[in-house]
């Protein structure tokens, strides 16, 4: 029998067999609840492997339908949706699984292994940081607070949404889209009674259009003071969504959202997150200056919120702008990936050999991933665009590694889906940088998932991996798309056969490195308002005096006072990332530090990179990334690596 499960799937029943499936699990809760003496072997195991078990069913629906979408798909997945969730969420209230997790980890934990502890005390957090223990009021305020947040975070984005779609702004002068791409003004244009106009509207590629390209200031200022000032009802939501959010970390025992939200995050406490953060802006600052200034210079004036796009535009323009045509002939898709794979054989040790498994598509290919000579994985790659797919690129995990109930061992696998250039006989798929940087990237998702030893599949991989370290393994691989030593194994031109001049590489380096101190500030500035934010009750006035406060600190143009850009801030009032955003930098960070550690050993006989294969990736979720960074690094996290990553000299 193969190591792997199969990929197969039947639509017409898949509804049916769900159901009977939760049916079981149902069934089984109960049976395991029902145990006397519950153990982590005859209790946790089995509801964990219960879990997986669910996943390798449903996995294969949702991989489906978005790499090939179709009504039935959709149909299907939007019909299971609501009964997976009913499942879950019972489950993840089920106060005797929490109960009987407790009491095991009272009995037990000296005897379980580090995996088997990491196991109880995650299911232990998630149970409290929904509530699920406290007395029946606390837990029904809960709820309303659940309800009410997701309300208020809807119509947070609801109201965005329409002020970006109610605004438009029509130039009659030809004059004044002079400079824009040819594609963009063709978006814009149209006729209005035989007369030729362009509409420029405040959604995302029409915006930046003209704030990079728009040579008339008046127009762009227009446009930057539309976009800056929507939504003002927001205001009052934000408030709404600040004290609710306040009053529900209390409840749940913390002093603010802060505290709540790093319970179950790397970062230690909100003093590490602020330290860090404010190191990186003093750190950033002094060139930021000098890349202000450079801009300046070729503006001969003092910059406005609405000319930084369009100057830095015509400076990038001026010294290192990238002409993609000119790379592409040096990165052909099956040379490129056949390059990443030599890269992690010389790097890890490990290699993939290709299987003749028919998948959902002809363009799918899965390999077995071999290391030190064992069978390890399966991956699965998807990587031309097609109709039907979901735009974008993503890992997403399958099977995790891990012992069955039986003690047998289970491996793992994963997806690799992105949307390359289709080839076709005639004509090879050649790849921007960019994407060879994107493959990179899901790849290391998918080694962090794919090289797991960890037999718990709760803790195994990326599962359990805490939200501001999971991209660490991805954006230390993506590195070194960058790295010349790395690119030259595989960036030959296609036709000639000649390998990418160094000065072509230094050039996507420079390029990468544009303006990186003053992108620094502004994704610092970001991330310390989001933060301070959930440390007290901010309400009212008072969430404007603060962001004021921090921008003194981090804006080097003054913002106009009509910008109300916390309006705005979905990432944190309509998304996930309250008291989080600080998480793109930090593991940042770690993947920097790691990074130049593998460079400065030389890259292929470096310690760390051995050390990374064992400690991260073997590792996945079996401890805190920041144990198993320390144990990787003898040491914390150094950010001064992710100042020489962006070319930010001190
Ligand atoms: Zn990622």
């Amino acid at each position: 029998m193969s190591k792997f499960l199969e990929f197969k799937i039947e639509l017409d029943n898949f509804i049916q067999e769900l159901n009977t499936r939760l049916d079981a699990n149902n069934k089984k809760v109960e049976e395991l609840l029902s145990i006397e003496e519950k153990t982590y072997a005859n209790f946790v195991k089995p509801l964990e492997m219960m879990d997986e078990y669910l996943d390798h069913f449903f996995t294969p629906l949702s991989h489906l339908n978005s790499v090939n979408n179709s009504e039935k798909t959709q149909e299907i997945y939007t019909q299971s949706l609501p009964i997976i969730t009913e499942y879950s969420t019972k489950l993840s209230q089920n106060i005797d699984i929490y109960k009987a997790y407790k009491e095991i980890q009272k009995n037990e934990s000296d005897s379980l292994n580090d995996e088997q502890n990491r196991v109880l005390e995650l299911n232990i957090l998630g149970f409290e940081l929904s509530g699920a223990h406290l007395d029946d009021d606390t837990k029904k305020r809960l709820q309303e607070i659940n309800i009410k947040k997701s309300e208020l975070s809807n119509n947070f984005s609801q109201n965005l949404l329409d002020a970006t779609n109610e605004y438009e702004y029509i130039i009659e002068d030809e004059k004044d889209v002079e400079g824009l791409p040819q594609s963009d003004i063709a978006n814009a244009k149209f006729e209005d009674d035989g007369v030729v106009k362009y509409k420029f509207t405040l959604q995302m590629p029409s915006y930046i259009a003209y704030m990079t390209y728009g040579k008339n200031e008046k127009i762009r200022e227009e446009l930057y003071k539309a976009y800056v000032t929507r939504a003002p009802q927001n205001a009052e939501i934000i408030d709404e969504l600040l004290s609710l959010k306040s009053e529900m970390s209390k409840l749940l025992g913390y002093n603010n959202y802060a505290e709540y939200s790093l319970a179950s995050k790397m970062a230690e406490d909100s003093k590490s997150v602020l330290g860090f953060l404010n190191d990186l802006l003093k750190n950033s600052k002094a060139q930021a200056k000098v890349e202000l200034q450079e801009v300046e210079e070729l503006a001969k004036r003092p910059l406005k919120s609405f000319d930084t796009a369009y100057y830095s535009e015509l400076l990038k323009k001026a010294k290192y702008e990238i002409d993609e045509e000119v790379y592409r002939p040096y990165f052909e898709q099956s040379s490129v990936v056949n390059g990443m794979f030599d890269f992690l054989t010389k790097l890890f040790g490990i290699r993939f050999e290709k299987t003749d498994e028919k998948l959902w598509d002809e363009k799918a290919i899965s390999y077995d991933l071999y290391q030190d000579d064992m069978l390890k994985a399966r991956l699965y790659t998807d990587l031309e665009a097609r109709k039907g797919k979901r735009g974008g690129a993503w890992m997403h995990n399958w099977q995790a590694h891990c012992l069955d109930e039986a003690g047998d061992e289970q491996l793992a696998s994963a997806f690799i889906v992105c949307n390359f250039p289709p080839s076709s006989k005639e004509n090879p798929s050649l790849l921007r940088h960019d994407d060879v940087v994107t493959l990179f990237h899901e790849m290391g998702h998918a080694i962090h998932h794919m090289l797991s030893s960890v037999n718990e599949n709760g803790v195994s991989g990326v599962n359990g991996v805490e939200w501001d370290a999971v991209e660490f393994p991805s954006q230390f691989l993506e590195n070194f798309a960058y790295e010349p030593h790395v690119l030259k194994m595989f960036a030959t031109h296609h036709e000639s056969g000649e390998t990418i001049p160094d000065d072509m590489i230094e050039k996507l380096v420079k390029s990468k490195n544009f303006l990186s101190a003053s992108g620094m500030l502004r994704q610092l500035e970001f991330s310390i308002f989001d933060f301070e934010l959930h440390t007290k009750l901010y309400q009212g006035d008072e969430v404007q005096s603060l962001l004021d406060g921090i921008r003194k600190e981090t804006a080097l143009i003054k913002t106009p006072e009509y910008n109300k850009f916390q309006n705005g801030f979905a990432h944190i009032f309509a998304g996930g990332y309250a008291a989080g955003y600080y998480s793109y930098k930090w593991a940042e960070v770690l993947s920097a530090d790691a990074f130049f550690s593998v460079i400065d050993e030389g890259i292929f006989d470096s310690k760390t990179a051995k050390d990374y294969l064992h400690v991260v990736l073997n590792g996945g979720a079996s401890k805190s990334m920041g144990i198993l960074f320390k144990e990787l690094m003898g040491r914390e996290p150094n950010p001064a690596n992710l100042l020489r990553l962006n070319g930010i000299k001190q």
